[in-house]
């Protein structure tokens, strides 16, 4: 069956859409949230277990106190007020990869409580409010082999990898977001963006969206104007930035298709799929009673100490936001210019390629030009191209010591972005140094002017402009390595 699908901009114009999203964060913590179990990603199956995160019988969890620290510290960054005496919670439900058959989370007592984020879209801010920040323990991973999609239809066996059970995991529920109109998927990216930065500010997780330690739960509801909120679905799988704002936009469509057919739309969970970029029906959703919660008795009450929790504050890092804010006046540069440094996810790159000893002009021109042009052509983040900051700092530095120009450091960056080496190493391996040496020159000089004679006429006669012509000849004929000044003075010299 085929349905053809509204168009987007026809949906906003008669629907309000209202998002909200739940992010997991996966802290970087030594240890597991109530073990001693090693957290790092990756590992053979099953060797990063013990009783505790295996939920053996009579063994005990104790809480990590990093896990909680980070946890006060992204409430505070986010604006929230820290509770002063809250408990974990018990939340039952049965699944393979939940050792235990329940999960140790936070329910009606979260540790952190009602702030927001500023989020800058098309150069407004929007203030996002946070409805909680709570922490709780991840779950292990389900694998189903033997199918042809992983899926667990038409899998022959499913494997089950307990190493991230237990591993700290703070989630974070935004208030509901209504009046963002056709903006909604946008606005959902940018704060999952900003979220991200803030958080890795603080240091307190890699933040990786490609490795799930950020994970992003999508929920997106319509009503018409005037009239009351809609029912909202929550979509899961949402693995990158870019599948925020695409699970956003189609779940939009797909409800208003839905609603103008008189159906009615349906509470549950849907998978977004980065293939098809659409969403289909996952389960129904479970609501708070189906989890039969209770307060977790194994473990005693969090009452984090107020002055622990002001001394956190004050040693909050500089957010995001104002960050960037202060290197753009700092690297001198419009509203318009910082905003595609930020769009091309270059702020970093550029800000440690200058504390790496290049100008602002020089860091920029490499990572929003060369290197954004090759992430774009093969669809990688730029921080992952091949090009280190300080790569790109040496590049420059030769290029503003006339031992490379343009060209040639365009030449000696596919080397260093194919893993040659050095920026210096692949200059001097590859022979692509910029010849400036006079000697060196005037015999290319030379036959170039014999080689032309009409032009070497009219540089004779004055017509300096026409030097252009003989540079150009040099230059092929030295392979673009010669220094295109030394070569002008040497036409003029010879000529006058
Ligand atoms: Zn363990």
């Amino acid at each position: 069956m085929t349905v053809t699908l509204p168009p987007y901009e026809d949906v906003v114009a008669r629907y309000e859409p209202v998002i909200g999203l739940e992010t997991h964060v996966e802290l970087g913590t030594n240890t597991k949230m109530f073990c001693g179990c090693p957290t790092d990603f990756g590992g053979q199956p099953n060797t990063r277990i013990c009783p505790v995160c295996l939920g053996l019988a009579g063994s005990l969890p104790v809480a990590n106190k990093a896990a909680i620290e980070a946890t006060i510290r992204i409430g505070l960054a986010l604006n929230c007020t820290i509770a002063t005496w809250c408990r974990f919670a018990r939340k039952n439900y049965f699944y393979p990869d939940m050792p235990k058959n329940y999960q140790i989370s936070q329910y009606d007592e979260p540790l952190c409580i009602d702030g927001w984020l500023d989020v800058e879209v098309d150069g407004e801010l929007v203030r996002i409010g946070i409805e909680r920040v709570h922490l709780e323990e991840d779950t292990g991973k389900t694998l189903h082999v033997g199918g042809a999609t992983g899926r667990i239809h038409g899998a022959t066996e499913s494997l089950v990898d307990y190493n991230r059970a237990g591993i700290p995991l703070v989630e974070i529920v935004t208030k509901p977001i209504p009046g963002t109109g056709a903006l909604a998927p946008i606005v959902a990216r940018a704060y999952v963006t900003e979220l991200r930065d803030v958080i890795r500010s603080l240091d307190v997780s890699d933040v990786r969206m490609e490795q799930g330690s950020l994970r992003c739960d999508v929920n997106t509801s319509l009503n018409l104007p005037g009239e009351e909120w809609g029912t909202r679905t929550e979509t899961k799988n949402v693995n990158s930035l870019r599948s925020v704002e695409r699970a956003v936009r189609s779940e939009i469509i797909r409800q208003a298709s839905v609603l103008d057919a008189g159906g009615r739309i349906v509470q549950e969970t849907r998978h977004f799929h980065e293939d098809t970029g659409d969403t289909t029906s996952g389960r129904s959703k479970e609501t708070a009673t189906d989890y039969r919660y209770f307060p977790e008795p194994d473990l005693v009450p969090l009452a984090p100490d107020a002055s622990w929790v002001a001394s956190l504050k004050e040693s909050l890092p500089e957010l995001p936001r104002l960050h960037r804010k202060r290197l753009q006046t700092e690297w001198g540069l419009s509203d318009l210019d910082m905003q595609s440094v930020v769009n091309a996810g270059a702020v970093e790159l550029i800000e440690q390629t200058i504390a790496a000893g290049t100008t602002p002009e020089g860091a920029r021109k490499w990572w929003l030009g060369e290197l954004a042009r090759r992430a774009n052509e093969t669809g990688i983040e730029l921080a992952a191209v091949g090009a280190s900051p300080a790569h790109v700092a040496e590049l420059q530095r030769l290029v503003d010591e006339g031992k490379l120009n343009d060209k040639l450091a365009r030449t000696v960056l596919e080397g260093v972005i194919a893993g040659e080496g050095t920026p210096a190493e692949i200059m001097t391996a590859r022979g692509l140094e910029v010849v400036s040496d006079t000697g060196a020159l005037t015999a290319a000089v030379d036959e170039a002017i014999a080689a032309n004679p009409d032009v070497a006429e009219k540089i004779r006669e004055g017509k300096v402009a026409a030097a252009g012509a003989l540079i150009g000849a040099v230059m092929k004929a030295t392979r673009g390595q010669a220094d295109a000044k030394t070569v002008r003075e040497l036409i003029i010299s010879r000529l006058s």
